[in-house]
């Protein structure tokens, strides 16, 4: 059972998860020395408390762990950003928080990006795009929204077959207006609204057939978010409160791997999903394979701006650290570091958003590394609906991901 036993812990977990709030509104307003005395002395009373329960499970082991690992993970950063003598250097922080060794990883995808891969895709595209039809306009508007009624009785039906969602399940899905700039979609865990980004689509113009819309993006959201986050929510609504999905938790520093590495993972999903009805979407092969590609360069573009972020701090923390001359040493590419230096402006803290969207597929590959340890190579393929599930329950730090999801498939 996933239920806490040790009475103290029970009351912990309460408690943590008002800290999760408290957390979010810190966050909210960094500068504020106020906030941060509250915070601190939430986070010491907490701590201290934690240090003196005695597991008296496995599982009540894992949810200590968890809560101990999270608000020590999330400390850290929040010490990083608004400690004047914080000591870590920011290769060193950036491991703790992120992992031994992933400076080191962003690092070698910075120094050899798949050139090759970027060549090839604008090659396969040029064609296509001088067909495009701008998304402003009404008919590339009513042509997206033709889709929706249908996007989500695909995601629906396919999330109840697979066991990710459950039969009584239901949501709303909206279609957000296209904007010039930073669209995105969104899942609401208390509305449980899936807000569909306009750029979910790509417009052309097909002779007789005038202007189409094709949905491939559109469908790699609605596995992300619904899916993803959706199916977290709901495999993780009995855990106990401090691993529950909530709008607080996804913005703990170590969690943020966690649910934004199953998002993503579920959004790979959709490749599969989506060329198994090519016909009967009306889309092609090559729609299917440039999505994918599409997502792939995307990872790394996470990689290389995170990486960045982080030399821009090195600047601002390291006497003598020349950033511009570290790139261009790195990559040879005197074009990358110059755009660097004369475009890149953000440092870590307003990077940290996105910690968990480079970091996810990261995390996850261990924990299913982890996996095919302990239950057998094949395990995520042979067992693929309780894997899932597994993976699915409750909402972990990223260290602690790994043993939990090997201990909730042993103990179903
Ligand atoms: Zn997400």
């Amino acid at each position: 059972m996933n239920e806490i036993t040790n009475p103290q812990l029970i009351e912990l977990d309460k408690r943590t998860v008002e800290f999760y709030k408290l957390i979010q509104g810190y966050f909210g307003g960094l500068s504020n020395l106020y906030g941060k005395e509250r915070y601190k002395e939430e986070l010491d009373g907490i701590l201290d408390k934690s240090n003196e329960i005695i597991p008296e499970t496995e599982f009540d082991d894992l949810v200590l762990r968890n809560i101990q690992s999270n608000l020590r993970l999330n400390d850290l950063t929040l010490d990083y950003l608004t400690n004047p003598s914080f000591e870590l250097s920011v290769i060193d922080f950036f491991d703790k928080i992120a992992g031994n060794g992933v400076y080191g990883l962003l690092e070698e995808r910075v120094k050899s990006p798949p050139w090759e891969k970027k060549w090839k895709y604008a090659e396969r595209t040029r064609e296509r795009n001088c067909t495009r039809v701008n998304r402003f306009t009404e008919e590339a508007q009513t042509a997206a929204k033709s889709w929706i009624p249908r996007i989500k009785e695909d995601i629906l039906n396919y999330g109840k077959e697979e066991g990710l969602l459950p039969e009584n399940f239901d949501m709303t899905l909206l279609l957000l207006p296209p904007k010039e700039r930073s669209e995105w979609s969104s899942w609401s865990s208390v509305t449980r609204i899936f807000n569909l980004g306009s750029y979910g689509f790509d417009f052309f113009h097909r002779g007789k057939e005038g202007v189409v819309a094709i949905p491939t993006k559109a469908y790699g959201a609605a596995f992300h978010e619904v899916l993803g986050h959706g199916a977290h929510q709901i495999h993780s609504a009995d855990m106990p409160l401090s691993t529950r999905f909530t709008e607080q938790i996804v913005g703990i520093t170590p969690t943020k791997s966690i649910t934004e590495g199953v998002a993503i993972n579920s959004e790979n999903r959709a490749y599969e999903f989506l060329r198994n009805r090519l016909d009967n979407l009306g889309i092609t092969e090559e729609d299917a394979a440039l999505l994918q590609i599409d997502d792939e360069l995307q990872e790394q573009s996470r990689y290389e701006y995170m990486y960045y972020a982080l030399l821009k701090d090195r600047e601002l923390r390291e006497k003598g650290f020349n950033a511009y001359e570290h790139l261009l040493n790195l990559t040879q590419n005197p074009v990358i570091a110059r755009q660097f230096k004369e475009n890149f402006k953000e440092g870590f803290e307003s990077m940290w958003e996105q910690t968990g969207h480079t970091l996810g597929p990261l995390h996850y590959g261990k924990m299913e590394k982890t996996v095919r340890e302990k239950f057998g190579k094949d395990y995520p393929e042979r067992e693929r609906k309780r894997f899932n599930a597994a993976a699915l329950t409750g909402v972990w730090s990223w260290e602690v991901y790994p043993d939990a999801v090997a201990y909730i498939l042993k103990n179903e």
